[in-house]
């Protein structure tokens, strides 16, 4: 499992799978397949999987270690989980979560924060597992930080229409009182903070790392696919507010663009990280070198 070193920070991917599931114009539902053309052929293979011609979204987490803290940066989808909304997430089991987070050394105890850049069901599932018919916090000594702004909001939301990862992935951890509710600029330290990046869901957060002079950005879902790098405009169909979802991404991309901050994309596919550079006059993702 590759790490990428920054300053005296090291950054790994915990992969729970590749969902290939979604079809590009349902995804991106204001897009025509004349769009699709233009892109097409950039896109394959890597992040448009030529035999489905579905989109190559990795659903993974960020195990970032610092000097002082284990912390995890989302948490999949997890076991067990009704999805019924998401079939292919409905009920499953992914054997690969724990594993892997297992073999880059860390045990559930050991993780101490858990930050959720949002709460849809592929970033809280892990939150927590199901024990003797009961929903329990899967990290034991671990402080789960959500902006507070994201919980009011699926709050609000779960009352109207229930949110089933509310449910069983965010509510249990409050009540085990893990949770601490934060502002969506709250810094851990000088090393790990938040970054407010609202409109895909109400109080969406990238988390910025710093160390030694080197910087990185975990996105979450301000940006789901390259694509939008060159087209920041085009709206995903689970964007709660589009409008504001394209002004956030247009300036984190421009925030970003032709500097030395690493990207972390949490589902742009392998190796899912690199820069964002002006090319072309439009904004591109260059990928860092897959290594080993
Ligand atoms: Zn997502």
């Amino acid at each position: 499992m590759t790490q990428y070193p920054l300053g005296q920070i090291v950054i790994q991917r915990i992969v729970e799978s590749i969902c290939t599931a979604f079809d590009p114009l349902s995804f991106f539902p204001e897009t025509t397949p004349d769009d699709w053309a233009r892109h097409r052929t950039w896109m394959e293979p890597r992040a448009l999987d030529p035999v489905s011609g579905n989109l190559v979204l990795p659903i993974q987490a960020f195990l970032v270690r610092t000097r002082r803290h284990t912390i995890l940066i989302d948490t999949c989808v997890g076991h067990d989980k009704s999805r019924p909304q998401w079939l292919f997430w409905h009920m499953k089991k992914f054997d690969t979560f724990l594993p892997r987070l297992a073999a880059a050394g860390v045990r559930p105890e050991d993780v101490d924060y858990v930050m959720c850049t949002h709460l849809h069901s592929d970033h809280v599932g892990w939150n927590t597992q199901l024990r003797d018919g009961r929903w329990v916090p899967t990290f034991p000594n671990t402080k789960y930080i959500f902006a507070r702004s994201e919980w009011e909001g699926f709050e609000a939301l779960h009352r109207k229409h229930p949110q089933p990862q509310f449910l069983d992935s965010v509510l249990p951890i409050m009540e085990a009182r893990q949770a601490e509710l934060v502002s969506g600029d709250f810094a851990l330290d000088d090393e790990v903070w938040l970054e407010p990046t609202p409109g895909h869901t109400p109080g969406h957060v990238c988390v910025h790392l710093a160390s030694q002079g080197s910087e990185a950005v975990i996105t979450g879902d301000c940006i789901h696919s390259p694509v939008q790098c060159v087209e920041p405009e085009w709206i995903m169909r689970a964007d709660f507010d589009p409008t504001l979802a394209r002004t956030t991404r247009r300036s984190f991309l421009e925030r970003y663009c032709d500097s030395s901050v690493m990207v972390y994309a949490t589902h742009f596919p392998e190796p899912s990280t690199g820069r964002i550079i002006q090319r072309d006059k439009a904004f591109w993702f260059e990928y860092e070198r897959i290594e080993g």
